[in-house]
């Protein structure tokens, strides 16, 4: 199957189950992911939401069931792996970017290294993505020299410079200043009006009811509930979400 036929969800767990020692820290998960669809992915902290955000790029491993990313199963390892990651762009809480590269390298390395463009190609690229993200004037300066939530959307732009199919973000606003939230929040809300696949972990409920299509509620490593926003916020089936709720919002 090529990526352009591919049917079926563009990210797909199948009993997906995960150990850390004792702890069975992801147990049965399946959940599929439709192209275009932002999933928004709650849940209290320690129940899994990093782990599984982690496994679908393959930063950590699953002892049981299968990750399929556009009708292709992740692959334990080699090129295959290196490919398909590239597929799967990711923004953590703490921005990585690297320190002593400037902005514009900072989002130029991938692509030129891993991608072999051509310094040019990446650059223009890399300036298109900046200015999408309102940090374009930015390009020279160095990490420290910005923002927390200007880095943020650096490390938004650098995702973005490898063309990924979906995006994942682990609490990306958790770090900021609350004034910087909403900078880094509207880029997100930006690229889900384009389409982008994404999958949000976040306890933003304005950015879950702007964006998201659907909100999954993790707990004790399992996929407790799973609904549209407006369902899931105002009629929560499962005590454990209307207990987590009535503590967040
Ligand atoms: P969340 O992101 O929902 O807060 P995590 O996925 O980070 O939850 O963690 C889920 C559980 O797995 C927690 O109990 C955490 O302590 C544990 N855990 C996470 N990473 C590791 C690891 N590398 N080794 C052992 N335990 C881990
Ligand atoms: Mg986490």
């Amino acid at each position: 199957m090529t990526s352009q036929t591919a049917g079926g969800p563009l990210v797909q767990l199948t009993g997906v189950n995960k150990w850390f020692g004792d702890l069975h820290v992801l147990q049965d998960i399946d959940l599929g992911i439709d192209r275009g669809e932002v999933v928004v992915v709650i849940g209290p902290s320690g129940s899994g939401k990093s782990t599984l955000c982690r496994t679908i790029n393959r930063l950590e491993s699953i002892q049981q069931g299968e990750i399929s990313i556009d009708g292709e199963k992740l692959p334990e390892e080699g090129k295959a792996l290196a490919r398909l990651r590239s597929d799967v762009g990711m923004v953590f809480q703490s921005f990585n970017l690297f320190a002593h590269k400037t902005i514009l390298q900072n989002v130029t390395l991938a692509p030129t290294r891993v991608r072999r463009q051509s310094k040019a190609q990446a650059e223009q690229r890399a300036r298109e993505l900046l200015e999408r993200v309102g940090v374009s004037a930015q390009a020279d300066k160095y990490p420290a020299q910005l923002s927390g939530g200007q880095q943020q959307r650096v490390a938004i732009a650098r995702a973005l410079a490898m063309d990924p199919k979906v995006m994942l973000f682990d609490e990306p606003t958790s770090a900021l200043d609350p004034e910087m939230i909403n900078e880094v929040l509207d880029v997100m809300v930006g690229l889900a009006r384009d389409g982008m696949t994404m999958i949000v972990v976040t306890h933003e409920m304005g950015f879950a009811r702007k964006a998201a299509n659907r909100v999954v509620f993790m707990d004790g490593g399992r996929i407790v509930e799973a609904a549209d926003p407006e369902t899931f916020f105002t009629a929560p089936r499962s005590d454990r979400a209307r207990d987590f709720l009535s503590k967040i919002l």
